[in-house]
């Protein structure tokens, strides 16, 4: 993948001695904008689940997820731990949820929020969420295009800068723009699997209403974390055509 701002970088560049429009420096802004936010929102979610992995719970999130698979008829669904901090995903090719040591083998709020969040990934799958589905299919579309997409991108832009047409840019920034509408489909899956999980955390009663209290608030800041990556998806989808509508409206001129 070449990095947005790299893209960004050979678009200014290649148009370069072209004086800078105010649209594009609004797109310019807007990719800022939502890097502060972004950064702002992981440093808060970071700072949440670590003070909630520190807050003990009854069960473990091996345990957690255990039980809510269970209690949902999923026991074929198997769970496993997996290396890093933060790594804990559902994987529907396999049937396994899938917990970072800190959430498969701790027993603390956090663990219990995110092994039930995962688990409430694997309800959806099972219940046939169209959503879920939808992302699902998806993926191999969204990666081909993003892929494809960057690349005729900065081909489109090495044209349109040499004077010539716009449109293999445009074509370039419309299959890029699939992984933008992807961060959009990903947000009802997360904020649903999360709503799943809070659920079922709280008629379990597994943890206490203060501790739900807070396993609410590190699936809100999970939430935003996937909220965030739209946004700043969406600053660079508006840069490029705010830069290709200053570069078509030049060869208008
Ligand atoms: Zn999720």
């Amino acid at each position: 993948m070449i990095p947005n701002f790299l893209i960004a970088y050979y678009g200014n560049g290649l148009t370069y001695g072209m004086p800078m429009d105010h649209t594009s420096l609004i797109g310019i802004g807007l990719i800022v904008l939502a890097g502060i936010v972004g950064f702002i929102v992981q440093v808060g979610m970071r700072k949440h689940m670590q003070e909630y992995s520190a807050e003990p719970a009854g069960l473990t999130g091996e345990q957690i997820a255990r039980e809510m698979l269970d209690a949902h008829g999923l026991h074929n669904v198997q769970i496993t731990h997996i290396p890093g901090q933060l790594t804990d995903h559902y994987n529907p090719a396999t049937r396994t949820v899938n917990l970072s040591e800190n959430v498969y083998s701790r027993a603390s709020v956090a663990a219990a929020a995110v092994a039930a969040h995962e688990c409430g990934h694997a309800v959806q799958h099972a219940q046939a969420y169209p959503w879920l589905g939808m992302r699902s299919s998806m993926v191999p579309v969204v990666n081909i295009g993003t892929h494809l997409g960057q690349w005729i991108l900065l081909i489109g832009l090495i044209i349109a800068a040499a004077g010539s047409s716009t449109w293999v840019a445009w074509t370039g920034l419309a299959l890029f723009s699939l992984s933008t509408l992807f961060t959009f489909v990903t947000l009802p899956v997360e904020l649903d699997a999360s709503r799943r999980a809070l659920v079922w955390l709280r008629t379990s009663r597994h943890i206490s209403p203060a501790m739900h209290e807070h396993a609410s608030s590190a699936l809100r800041w999970a939430a935003m974390t996937y909220v965030s990556a739209a946004l700043s998806s969406v600053a660079v989808l508006v840069y490029y055509i705010l830069r290709l509508l200053a570069l078509s409206s030049r060869d208008r001129r």
